[in-house]
């Protein structure tokens, strides 16, 4: 996908980090995935499982004298 952001995996709209599929930021294996919320919610399953890690993090920080 040629857009504004330019990712350093993309040559000619293929992605080179990802056996040169097709660039679909956010897909498996995209360095996108699991950082960002995209729109298409399809792609936020690493997203949503590092909030839940980040959650379980803090939830035992918060907890007194948690281990
Ligand atoms: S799929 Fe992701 S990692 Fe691959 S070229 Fe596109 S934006 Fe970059």
């Amino acid at each position: 996908m040629a857009g504004s952001w330019g990712c350093p995996h993309e040559v000619d709209d293929r992605c080179t980090r990802v056996n040169n599929l097709p660039c679909n930021p956010g897909m498996k294996g995209c360095e996108l995935a699991g950082r960002y919320r995209f729109a298409d919610d399809s792609k936020n399953e690493r997203y949503w499982e590092k909030r839940a890690r980040e959650e379980q993090v803090a939830a035992r920080d918060r907890s007194p004298g948690g281990t």
